[in-house]
């Protein structure tokens, strides 16, 4: 057995996460998992964690922009689902449906393209990081709006003080993280 597979996934992504203090902007203490994708083995454990606990399998699996898209492409090849993206405003060229919600300051859209998601598909969500769950409770809404059932929500990191969790445990009881602060 080699070394890498003798340390726990969450001891190699917790060394691996970079804190970058004041980003982007002053008082936030912003999660850089850039240098997580240095490193494919602990990327393909980061996938293997949150496949392993699923309960069941997902029709397709949404990844939100931009830090979603990384890791969301491997769930969806190990699940060998569909990957469905959910973008900012303007960036999906085809007809979309958009859900506006509320931020600290003003507020953010975040659109899907209509018609991608089969009725009553079960979705999984997957995101970065959770931090006050707006984001992930507005890519929750896309796929609602658009027939499917929220299926589960996968994170690589949670910030638990921010208490994002309870913003999105309306939507299933499947919430998951490969690591918490
Ligand atoms: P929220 O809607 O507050 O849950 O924010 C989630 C989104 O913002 C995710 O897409 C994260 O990529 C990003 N984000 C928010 N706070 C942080 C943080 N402290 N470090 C890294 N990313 C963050």
């Amino acid at each position: 057995m080699s070394i890498t597979t003798q340390t726990s996934v969450v001891e190699r992504l917790n060394a691996s996460i970079r804190d970058v203090p004041d980003f982007p902007q002053p008082g936030i203490l912003f999660k850089d998992i850039t240098p997580v994708f240095l490193d494919w083995q602990l990327c393909n454990d980061i996938a293997d964690a949150l496949v392993s606990g699923l309960s069941s399998q997902p029709d397709a699996v949404c990844v939100v922009e931009s830090r979603g898209f990384f890791i969301g492409m491997l769930l969806a090849q190990k699940l060998r689902i569909p990957l469905i993206p959910v973008r900012k405003k303007g960036k999906l060229p085809a007809e979309t449906r958009a859900f506006t919600y509320t931020l600290e300051y003003g507020t953010a859209t975040l659109e899907i393209h209509k018609g991608v998601i089969k009725n009553g598909w079960n979705v999984l969500i997957h995101d970065d990081v959770l931090a006050t769950g707006g984001t992930a409770a507005a890519a929750a809404e896309l796929v609602k709006a658009e027939g499917g059932q929220v299926a589960g929500f996968a994170f690589i990191v949670e910030l638990s003080f921010l208490s994002g969790k309870e913003k999105i445990a309306g939507y299933t009881p499947h919430i998951e993280s490969v690591i918490s602060y």
